[in-house]
Protein backbone atom coordinates (compact mmCIF):
# COMPACT_ATOMS: atom_id res chain seq x y z
CA UNK A 1 0.00 0.00 0.00
CA UNK A 2 1.26 3.21 -0.62
CA UNK A 3 1.06 5.40 2.24
CA UNK A 4 0.29 8.22 0.94
CA UNK A 5 -3.14 7.05 -0.05
CA UNK A 6 -4.03 6.35 3.42
CA UNK A 7 -7.32 9.13 3.90
CA UNK A 8 -8.05 8.15 0.34
CA UNK A 9 -8.90 4.60 0.98
CA UNK A 10 -11.87 5.81 3.34
CA UNK A 11 -14.69 6.64 0.66
CA UNK A 12 -17.60 7.26 3.39
CA UNK A 13 -16.50 10.01 6.50
CA UNK A 14 -19.06 9.13 9.22
CA UNK A 15 -17.33 11.45 11.40
CA UNK A 16 -14.74 14.23 11.00
CA UNK A 17 -12.03 15.15 13.68
CA UNK A 18 -13.99 18.38 14.97
CA UNK A 19 -17.59 16.06 15.13
CA UNK A 20 -15.40 13.70 17.38
CA UNK A 21 -13.42 16.08 19.20
CA UNK A 22 -17.02 17.95 20.12
CA UNK A 23 -18.65 14.84 21.26
CA UNK A 24 -15.66 13.57 23.68
CA UNK A 25 -16.14 17.09 24.91
CA UNK A 26 -19.48 16.39 25.55
CA UNK A 27 -19.39 13.37 27.09
CA UNK A 28 -16.11 14.49 29.27
CA UNK A 29 -18.68 17.26 30.80
CA UNK A 30 -20.84 14.37 31.42
CA UNK A 31 -18.28 12.38 32.79
CA UNK A 32 -16.91 15.30 35.38
CA UNK A 33 -20.16 16.30 37.00
CA UNK A 34 -21.05 12.90 37.56
CA UNK A 35 -17.43 12.05 39.22
CA UNK A 36 -17.50 15.21 40.80
CA UNK A 37 -15.44 14.58 44.51
CA UNK A 38 -15.00 11.36 43.73
CA UNK A 39 -11.14 9.68 42.41
CA UNK A 40 -11.25 8.59 38.53
CA UNK A 41 -9.53 5.45 36.97
CA UNK A 42 -9.95 5.41 33.62
CA UNK A 43 -9.18 2.34 32.15
CA UNK A 44 -8.58 1.97 28.51
CA UNK A 45 -8.94 -1.23 26.14
CA UNK A 46 -5.43 -1.45 23.96
CA UNK A 47 -5.39 -1.28 21.31
CA UNK A 48 -8.44 0.85 19.45
CA UNK A 49 -8.84 3.04 22.38
CA UNK A 50 -5.83 5.08 22.75
CA UNK A 51 -7.10 7.88 20.76
CA UNK A 52 -10.14 8.49 23.16
CA UNK A 53 -8.50 7.88 25.71
CA UNK A 54 -6.36 10.88 24.66
CA UNK A 55 -8.73 12.89 24.16
CA UNK A 56 -11.47 12.40 26.61
CA UNK A 57 -9.03 12.76 29.60
CA UNK A 58 -7.43 15.90 28.28
CA UNK A 59 -11.23 17.37 27.86
CA UNK A 60 -11.96 16.17 31.79
CA UNK A 61 -10.57 19.39 33.36
CA UNK A 62 -9.72 17.39 36.77
CA UNK A 63 -7.30 14.79 37.67
CA UNK A 64 -7.65 11.51 36.23
CA UNK A 65 -5.15 8.08 36.84
CA UNK A 66 -5.30 5.89 33.50
CA UNK A 67 -4.68 2.34 33.17
CA UNK A 68 -4.31 -0.40 30.23
CA UNK A 69 -5.76 -3.62 29.53
CA UNK A 70 -5.29 -5.43 26.62
CA UNK A 71 -7.69 -8.42 25.71
CA UNK A 72 -8.30 -9.99 21.96
CA UNK A 73 -11.54 -10.13 20.32
CA UNK A 74 -11.06 -10.04 17.19
CA UNK A 75 -8.55 -11.82 14.96
CA UNK A 76 -6.51 -9.48 12.21
CA UNK A 77 -9.73 -9.16 9.79
CA UNK A 78 -13.35 -8.20 10.38
CA UNK A 79 -14.90 -11.34 11.81
CA UNK A 80 -15.30 -11.63 15.92
CA UNK A 81 -13.55 -14.43 17.42
CA UNK A 82 -15.91 -15.03 19.99
CA UNK A 83 -12.82 -15.36 22.21
CA UNK A 84 -11.78 -13.14 24.71
CA UNK A 85 -8.68 -13.84 26.86
CA UNK A 86 -6.64 -10.95 28.54
CA UNK A 87 -3.12 -10.01 26.93
CA UNK A 88 -1.94 -7.09 29.37
CA UNK A 89 -3.67 -6.90 33.09
CA UNK A 90 -4.07 -3.48 34.67
CA UNK A 91 -1.32 -2.77 36.99
CA UNK A 92 -3.80 -0.61 39.08
CA UNK A 93 -5.50 -2.43 42.50
CA UNK A 94 -8.99 -1.30 41.34
CA UNK A 95 -10.48 -2.66 44.70
CA UNK A 96 -12.66 0.47 46.36
CA UNK A 97 -11.84 2.32 43.11
CA UNK A 98 -14.30 4.58 40.33
CA UNK A 99 -13.50 2.75 37.29
CA UNK A 100 -14.50 4.20 34.25
CA UNK A 101 -14.04 1.59 31.40
CA UNK A 102 -12.98 3.92 27.85
CA UNK A 103 -13.88 2.31 24.72
CA UNK A 104 -14.09 3.40 21.11
CA UNK A 105 -16.57 0.99 19.89
CA UNK A 106 -18.61 -1.59 20.83
CA UNK A 107 -20.26 -4.11 18.38
CA UNK A 108 -21.83 -7.23 19.85
CA UNK A 109 -20.99 -6.42 23.58
CA UNK A 110 -18.87 -10.19 23.73
CA UNK A 111 -15.74 -8.17 24.69
CA UNK A 112 -16.87 -5.55 26.85
CA UNK A 113 -19.46 -8.00 28.88
CA UNK A 114 -16.74 -10.08 29.99
CA UNK A 115 -14.52 -7.24 31.04
CA UNK A 116 -16.86 -5.75 32.98
CA UNK A 117 -17.53 -9.02 34.88
CA UNK A 118 -14.09 -9.11 35.30
CA UNK A 119 -13.61 -6.14 36.83
CA UNK A 120 -16.54 -6.68 39.03
CA UNK A 121 -15.00 -9.39 40.69
CA UNK A 122 -11.86 -7.51 41.67
CA UNK A 123 -14.13 -5.29 44.31
CA UNK A 124 -14.03 -2.01 42.74
CA UNK A 125 -16.43 0.88 43.80
CA UNK A 126 -17.85 1.71 40.71
CA UNK A 127 -17.41 0.57 36.72
CA UNK A 128 -18.39 2.39 34.21
CA UNK A 129 -18.57 2.47 30.25
CA UNK A 130 -17.97 5.28 27.98
CA UNK A 131 -17.68 4.26 24.46
CA UNK A 132 -17.10 6.93 21.71
CA UNK A 133 -19.65 4.28 19.16
CA UNK A 134 -21.72 1.31 19.94
CA UNK A 135 -23.36 -0.79 17.10
CA UNK A 136 -26.67 -2.58 17.13
CA UNK A 137 -26.17 -5.50 18.07
CA UNK A 138 -24.91 -4.15 21.30
CA UNK A 139 -28.19 -2.91 22.76
CA UNK A 140 -29.55 -6.71 23.14
CA UNK A 141 -26.27 -7.10 25.75
CA UNK A 142 -27.06 -6.63 29.63
CA UNK A 143 -23.78 -4.29 29.46
CA UNK A 144 -25.09 -0.95 29.48
CA UNK A 145 -22.57 2.16 28.52
CA UNK A 146 -23.04 5.39 30.45
CA UNK A 147 -22.08 6.81 28.32
CA UNK A 148 -22.02 6.87 24.42
CA UNK A 149 -20.79 9.14 21.25
CA UNK A 150 -22.81 7.38 18.69
CA UNK A 151 -25.14 4.57 17.89
CA UNK A 152 -24.24 4.08 14.19
CA UNK A 153 -25.02 1.32 11.47
CA UNK A 154 -23.66 -1.85 11.15
CA UNK A 155 -20.78 -1.26 9.17
CA UNK A 156 -17.07 -1.73 10.10
CA UNK A 157 -15.50 1.60 10.31
CA UNK A 158 -12.18 2.62 10.77
CA UNK A 159 -9.46 5.85 12.02
CA UNK A 160 -9.61 7.29 15.10
CA UNK A 161 -8.20 4.14 16.81
CA UNK A 162 -9.57 2.03 14.93
CA UNK A 163 -7.90 -0.98 12.51
CA UNK A 164 -8.50 -2.86 9.67
CA UNK A 165 -5.46 -5.33 9.53
CA UNK A 166 -3.28 -2.74 12.49
CA UNK A 167 -3.88 0.13 9.38
CA UNK A 168 -5.72 2.93 9.91
CA UNK A 169 -5.68 3.74 13.15
CA UNK A 170 -3.95 7.40 12.18
CA UNK A 171 -6.96 8.82 10.47
CA UNK A 172 -8.13 11.71 12.32
CA UNK A 173 -11.51 11.39 10.84
CA UNK A 174 -13.89 7.91 11.28
CA UNK A 175 -15.46 6.29 7.87
CA UNK A 176 -15.79 3.41 6.35
CA UNK A 177 -13.20 1.72 3.41
CA UNK A 178 -13.27 1.38 -0.04
CA UNK A 179 -14.30 -1.69 -1.35
CA UNK A 180 -10.72 -2.28 -3.60
CA UNK A 181 -9.10 -2.19 0.00
CA UNK A 182 -10.48 -5.79 0.68
CA UNK A 183 -9.77 -7.32 -2.27
P1 LIG B 1 -17.29 -6.69 20.32
O1 LIG B 1 -16.74 -7.66 21.32
O2 LIG B 1 -18.11 -5.59 20.97
O3 LIG B 1 -18.02 -7.37 19.22
O4 LIG B 1 -16.06 -6.04 19.60
C1 LIG B 1 -15.24 -5.15 20.24
C2 LIG B 1 -14.00 -4.83 19.43
O5 LIG B 1 -14.10 -5.29 18.06
C3 LIG B 1 -13.76 -3.35 19.34
O6 LIG B 1 -13.10 -2.84 20.48
C4 LIG B 1 -12.94 -3.27 18.07
O7 LIG B 1 -11.59 -3.53 18.35
C5 LIG B 1 -13.51 -4.37 17.18
N1 LIG B 1 -14.53 -3.82 16.27
C6 LIG B 1 -15.87 -3.97 16.33
N2 LIG B 1 -16.49 -3.33 15.32
C7 LIG B 1 -15.50 -2.73 14.61
C8 LIG B 1 -15.50 -1.88 13.44
O8 LIG B 1 -16.52 -1.51 12.84
N3 LIG B 1 -14.28 -1.47 13.00
C9 LIG B 1 -13.12 -1.82 13.61
N4 LIG B 1 -11.99 -1.35 13.08
N5 LIG B 1 -13.08 -2.62 14.71
C10 LIG B 1 -14.26 -3.06 15.20
MG1 LIG C 1 -11.84 -1.51 21.66
MG1 LIG D 1 -9.11 -4.31 15.47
Amino acid sequence: MDSAHVESDLINILFTEEQIQAKLQEMADRIAADYEGQDLLMVGVLRGAVMVMADLSRSLGRHVEMDWMAVSSYGSGTKSSGVVRILKDLDTDISGRHVLVVDEIIDTGLTLSWLISNLSSRNPASVEIATLLRKPEALSMPVEPKYVGWDIPNEFVVGYGLDYKERYRNLRDIGTLAPHVYS
